[in-house]
């Protein structure tokens, strides 16, 4: 058996872990190389430092509830790096915070009193309130569950601004994916600590030196074992031609360096969008109507550099608050450690590519930032070193009421097709978490054999079951 070439486009945790993989193998012959067209691997969940700060593409942490499997690779990876820390957040709820995850003390302290009251009579008054049949948005499916009060203060609001559209424009599936307690009761549950199980949840791990770290030694491990990893390498065209396919990648740097590269197989791990745009023959203009109707989220990531060690003793506030403009706050110190004199908070401000927060010039969103700091009670007196953004053009997959039906055709496409896969956030169209992206590398490895076939029988279904991953803050 010959060597057989596969390419990877996309080094973010998807496309790394799927390459360490394939790498890992003992008796097969595989070349294995990605293409990635930033100039640093981990995608979103990258770290880059400034000021001798270490900061995250965005508030990231991997989650207890990651599975023993990904733990157990972690741990591989990270050794004493992988730091086990424990939570320690806040919402901004009616003008309070109060600690998130929620625990029962701080909630019935902290949280509105009037809040607290209706939450407590939609909570009693569940059984005898009328139930909207069609469970068809989002809005149907978390009023059933929670009533006005908390719909009306927390989840509508949020939605609408991490989104950007209301609530009732959101397929159900947008709460399916994200609302882990669907009922009172279990969110009720999950305020007791009463199992160590359940105690993980106040939990996280986190790499030592930044998110970023897990694909940094992922990608030493690639090299290791034989593998490359070309940065600032754009694809660009996919030209499948019988059982090969020819990939032509550009380079980001000097546009007219273009190389083209053949391969046996390909996974993709870039967005769907993307994908259908560069495969040739061209596919269906319905395929291509139907993938570029699939709409992402995109976010404007400020970074604060403050002169002070340490800004609040809290890893992030999360802000629902729909005329506040960030959703998130992070203060990575708090994660990883570090001992400065400076401090730095990572705001995330969701928005549409190239609409008018995206194209906002930093000094007027500065302003508009501080000012909404003083709105939450949480004003910036320190001197700012330094201020600067980062984008993220697809940082959330859209679930619109339209969402299913283009999926669905851009996969019927995608899987007629014998050597391309598209997997990960982007390529899957999945609002996921890092342990996720690694388990769909898993399986991605686990269906392609030695002799380079896919079972595609296995991955359509296990496809299916990645589908009701919930996601996790
Ligand atoms: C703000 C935010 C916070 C998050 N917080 C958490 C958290 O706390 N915990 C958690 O578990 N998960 C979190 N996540 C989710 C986590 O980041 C993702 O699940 C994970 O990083 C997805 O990895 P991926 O490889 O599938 O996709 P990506 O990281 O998007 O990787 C895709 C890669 O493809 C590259 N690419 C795109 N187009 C091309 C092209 N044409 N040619 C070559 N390369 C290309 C991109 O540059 C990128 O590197 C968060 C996500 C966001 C947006």
């Amino acid at each position: 058996m010959g060597t057989k070439k596969i390419i990877i486009l996309g080094s973010g945790i998807t496309g790394l872990t799927l390459a360490y993989k394939l790498l890992w193998r003992n008796n097969a012959k595989f070349e294995v190389k990605i293409f990635e067209k930033e100039n640093f691997t981990g995608g979103l969940a990258g770290s880059f430092s400034k000021e001798g700060l270490i900061f995250d593409y965005g508030s990231h942490r991997i989650h207890p509830s990651c599975g023993d499997v990904v733990l157990g690779d972690l741990k591989n990876l990270l050794c004493y790096d992988l730091k086990l820390l424990r939570r320690n957040g806040r919402i901004h709820l009616i003008n309070n915070f109060v600690k998130f995850p929620f625990t029962p003390k701080n909630f019935i302290f902290n949280a509105n009193p009037v809040f607290f009251i209706n939450c407590v009579k939609d909570f009693l008054t569940k059984f005898f309130r009328k139930k909207i049949d069609s469970e068809i948005s989002f809005v149907d499916i978390v009023l059933n569950s929670f009533g006005p009060a908390l719909c009306n203060s927390f989840y509508f609001p949020y939605a609408e601004k991490i989104w950007g559209l209301s609530p009732c424009e959101l397929s159900a599936y947008q709460a399916k994916k994200r609302i882990s307690s669907n009922s009172f009761i279990k969110i009720v549950k999950n305020f007791y600590p009463l199992s160590s199980a359940r105690n993980k949840k106040f939990c996280f791990y986190y790499p030592r030196l930044g998110m970023g770290q897990l694909a940094q030694n992922l990608s030493a491990e690639i090299k290791k074992l034989g593998g490359s990893i070309e940065l600032n390498r754009k694809a660009e065209k996919l030209v499948i031609d019988k059982n090969k396919i020819n990939l032509t990648v550009r380079s980001t740097q000097n546009i007219s360096d273009i190389k083209i590269f053949t391969a046996d197989f390909v996974f993709s791990t870039i967005a769907l969008p993307s994908l259908i745009n560069i495969i040739e023959p061209k596919p269906p203009e319905k395929i291509k109507s139907a993938s570029n109707h699939l709409r992402y989220r995109s976010m404007v990531l400020f970074y604060l550099i403050l002169k002070t060690p340490r800004f609040t003793e809290y890893d992030a506030h999360y802000i629902p608050d729909k005329n506040i403009i960030f959703t998130r706050i992070s203060e990575p110190k708090n994660y990883n450690l570090q001992d400065n004199e400076t401090t730095g908070l990572c705001i995330e401000i969701p928005c549409f590519y190239n609409g008018e927060t995206w194209n906002s010039p930093e000094h007027i969103l500065l302003k508009t930032i501080l000012s909404d700091f003083r709105k939450i009670n949480l004003p910036i007196d320190h001197k700012i070193i330094k201020s600067f953004s980062k984008k993220i053009r697809y940082a959330y997959p859209l679930y619109d009421l339209s969402f299913q039906d283009n999926l669905d055709q851009t996969e019927i496409f995608l899987d007629s097709l014998d050597n391309i896969i598209s997997l990960g956030r982007q390529g899957l169209f999945a609002h996921d978490n890092i342990h996720h992206a690694m388990q769909t590398a898993y399986k991605a490895n686990d269906c392609l054999n030695d002799n380079i076939e896919f079972d595609k029988q296995t991955w359509v279904l296990s496809r299916n079951q990645f589908k009701n991953h919930k996601v996790q803050d």
